[in-house]
């Protein structure tokens, strides 16, 4: 099915809240859009209809601003577009007013923020040690152990680099705080998070203290820039979840929610070296 993109209204130059009527029509939940927007936690279906029909542009708009598409509020094709795009399962929730709370606090200095942790903290959302032990549980078939080991490390390695915390990887029969996982299709993890094959969602992983990253299986892995999903930059993004780090809609973030080709500049953005650091504080100084 599809929508074609909407004018912007002549009078008021805001986008016209109507749907297509193809669309009124409906019953909402049967659309591949709706349901994509009741994943990644932009949309739930609450009151009347009316309403739910002004919720359901809100959350185009949301999803909109967080994919830094134009803001319409029209689910036009770049919107369309969008959704069909490779990315991390986790939903987008309290990403945007996570990132403005990085901000406000990145520009009000440090008494604001020690004000705004006390009124927004969310306790239980981030680990109460430095030292945290992983586990490579399995690996993809076509990719060698020690390759996957290597990509792994160097993923935690990012993060240990630009906070205080560190990681060593626990013996393969003892307990681990954050284990690594490839599973196929529905895992046990509800239906909403059963991988999907090639494309679409390749990943997710829980908050702390969880310490789950689950990898899609059917994604054709590579290390390599050129071919394939890069294993080594979902890796990165999903230890970043595994940390308590939300969605971020900054540009060129790692965290954001798209699936980026390993390029030539820094995987770490500003955003999410200071995401990992107002949870875990900046790296001790070494001599
Ligand atoms: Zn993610
Ligand atoms: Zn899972």
């Amino acid at each position: 099915m599809e929508y074609q993109a909407m004018p912007l209204s002549q009078e008021t130059g805001a986008p016209p809240y109507n749907f297509p009527s193809s669309l009124l029509s409906q019953n909402l939940s049967q659309l591949p859009d709706k349901a994509f927007l009741e994943k990644y936690g932009y949309f739930s279906e609450r009151g009347s209809k009316a309403a739910a029909s002004t919720q359901f542009s809100n959350a185009i708009r949301e999803f909109q601003w967080v994919s830094q598409l134009p803001v319409s509020g029209v689910l036009d094709q770049a919107t369309l577009h969008q959704m069909t795009r490779p990315r991390c399962g986790v939903a987008d929730t309290d990403s945007h007013a996570a990132w403005a709370e990085r901000i406000s606090a990145l520009f009000a200095g440090h008494r604001a923020k020690m004000r705004r942790k006390k009124r927004f903290a969310k306790p239980g959302n981030k680990w109460y040690k430095q030292h945290l032990s992983y586990r490579l549980v399995n690996w993809p078939e076509r990719l060698p152990e020690p390759a996957v080991r290597g990509a792994v490390r160097a993923a935690f390695q990012l993060w240990s680099n630009v906070s205080a915390l560190e990681f060593w990887e626990a013996p393969a029969t003892g307990p681990a705080d954050i284990r690594l996982t490839f599973f196929q299709g529905d895992h046990n993890d509800g239906l909403a998070n059963a991988f999907d094959g090639p494309g679409g969602a390749l990943a997710h992983a829980f908050l702390p203290r969880r310490g789950e990253a689950h990898f899609d299986r059917d994604e054709r892995w590579t290390l390599s820039r050129r071919r394939g999903r890069n294993l080594f930059v979902v890796l990165a993004h999903e230890i970043g979840h595994t940390l308590g780090l939300a969605h971020s809609p900054a540009p060129r973030a790692l965290m954001a929610p798209y699936y980026k080709k390993l390029g030539r500049d820094a995987l770490l953005s500003w955003d999410d070296v200071l995401a990992v650091q107002n949870l875990y504080g900046e790296p001790p100084a070494r001599s």
